[in-house]
């Protein structure tokens, strides 16, 4: 199976799966697609139901991936998926009401980030083994939190590859810095940039964009490369869980094989509802994907009238990891359903113009398959709230997503089975969620934090947050942007 950018509209740069993962982003700045999208029979679902989770995502990679060995993908969803994750890789558990909450967090830096940065090294692994590549691959990342650490958890001590990470000395959480300055690891490097999360990110941009320092590179035997979503690397492994969830709900019996079941997914770059959506494509009788919004709902408008426009107020929320405004996995759907010449120009007016307005058949298309619903800070803090009174505790990105599926219930008043996914443990966002809960405020400190939701909560706090608290500090350095490149060739 080739992989083509949503761009080019010849079909004249085809890759393999191996190469599209090393690259990244195809060279045109389009995203990488297969040429087809495997289908799922009702056999398959049948005998998908019976597997364990690194079965399934070894047999669902499988039919994407079709230049690995087989044998060599369910030894790496096995090392990934295993006892990494001791909650279990994608757990499905019923609120009530029947909600089923799909919890992607049960994984080393408790987000869901690591269902696929847990997989994603290993791939890339291969990649390297199977191109013929024989330098080194410097992973960078700027983070703002989630994926930073996640990044680091996936290739940490992976043959091949080092990772430098950089985040914003002061924007991050507290509990989310102590994650990523106590990370293990022989082949990491996390420095504090002195700056905001865009100073960070420029500043990886400009080592991306500098000759000299490619050449350089070069002649110390590594390249350059990122782990952003973007990557098919990234999203793949992320279309296993919305199958494996679909034949766990069949197999306890609350759903029967073929009945079409609506997910709600909290949305940022929207790569996760993307996988989702090519979940359907492949035959999962999944319903409408309903995409859920924080107060930058720049995709609830999108959904509803054609029109993509980003320039607008940014809000910092309590759901940070969606606080985006370009979601960039967007143009994946966009080449689906429009071809990619279309998808070209569509890219080209957002460049230049900050918006694109897409046809009105595409539009009609995409409403068909998809809902947007927002939730503003005080509706998503009503949410978690509320659900915590009937029994179940979520971190506020979960919540925005709770709220969009009580708006699709009084909206259509579909009151049927519905799978609604949760992407972050509570207890990394124990201030905003302490907050939400009206209780006493706790110093900005992770172990009161920690203690005060645990107090209320009587909900254990995950092993790697509580291990995070006990480990040394490792990384302490503070550098200024133009200091950055030293960090990376140190
Ligand atoms: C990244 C992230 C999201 C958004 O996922 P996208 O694939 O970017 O749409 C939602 N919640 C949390 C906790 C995240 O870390």
């Amino acid at each position: 199976m080739k992989y083509y950018s949503t761009r080019d509209k010849n079909k004249s740069g085809g890759v393999s799966a191996a190469e599209a993962i090393l690259r990244g982003l195809a060279p045109d700045k389009g995203l990488y697609m297969p040429e087809a999208i495997p289908q799922l029979t009702a056999d398959n679902l049948n005998a998908l139901t019976k597997m364990t989770y690194p079965q399934r995502a070894a047999d669902i990679l499988a039919r994407f991936l079709t230049d690995y060995d087989p044998a060599a993908l369910l030894e790496d969803a096995e090392a990934a998926y295993g006892e990494r994750f001791p909650g279990g890789a994608a757990p499905v558990v019923g609120i009530g009401e029947d909600v089923h909450v799909l919890e992607l967090w049960h994984g080393p830096t408790c987000a869901f980030k690591d269902m696929a940065l847990q997989i994603m090294p290993r791939l890339l692994s291969r990649a390297l083994a199977m191109t013929g590549e024989k330098r080194t691959a410097h992973i960078l990342v700027a983070t703002s939190g989630d994926t930073g650490k996640a990044a680091l958890e996936g290739y940490r001590d992976v043959p091949g590859v080092k990772i430098p990470v950089f985040y914003p000395v002061d924007g991050v959480s507290a509990m989310q810095k102590r994650q990523m300055t106590t990370q293990l690891g022989a082949n990491v490097r996390v420095a504090a940039v002195r700056g905001n999360f865009d100073d960070a990110q420029n500043g990886v941009k400009a080592i991306f964009a500098d000759a000299e320092l490619a050449a350089r590179a070069e002649r110390d035997g590594f390249f350059f490369s990122s782990a952003n979503s973007i990557n098919w690397g990234r999203l793949a492994p992320q279309i296993v869980y919305y199958v494996s969830a679909y034949c766990d709900l069949v197999a306890r019996g609350a759903i029967r094989m073929g009945d079409r079941i609506p997910v709600c997914v909290p949305t940022g770059n929207f790569g996760d509802i993307f996988a989702g959506y090519i979940a359907k494509v492949m035959g999962l009788p999944l319903g409408t994907l309903i995409c859920a919004s924080n107060a930058n709902r720049v995709l609830t408008d999108f959904f509803a009238t054609g029109t993509y426009d980003r320039e607008r107020p940014f809000f910092k929320t309590i759901s940070p990891s969606m606080d985006i405004l370009i979601s960039s996995n967007l143009e994946r759907l966009l080449y689906l359903a429009a071809g990619p010449e279309k998808t070209a120009g569509y890219m080209e007016a957002l460049a230049a113009n900050g918006k694109y307005r897409v046809d009105d058949d595409v539009l009609r298309t995409l409403q068909s398959e998809f809902k947007g619903y927002c939730c503003d800070e005080n509706e998503t803090k009503a949410q978690l709230a509320a659900s915590f009174r009937a029994g179940y505790l979520c971190d506020p990105h979960t919540a925005v997503g709770l709220g969009a599926v009580r708006k699709y219930r009084a909206e259509t008043g579909d009151r049927g089975p519905i799978l609604s996914l949760s992407t972050a443990s509570t207890y990394k966002f124990a201030g905003a969620v302490l907050d939400a809960l009206g209780a006493a405020p706790a110093a900005d400190d992770p172990a009161a934090l920690l203690n005060a939701l645990n107090r209320i909560s009587g909900i254990e706090v995950p092993a790697p947050l509580a291990a995070a608290l006990t480990l040394p500090i490792r990384f302490s350095e503070v550098v200024a942007p133009e200091e950055m490149p030293d960090v990376v060739f140190r």
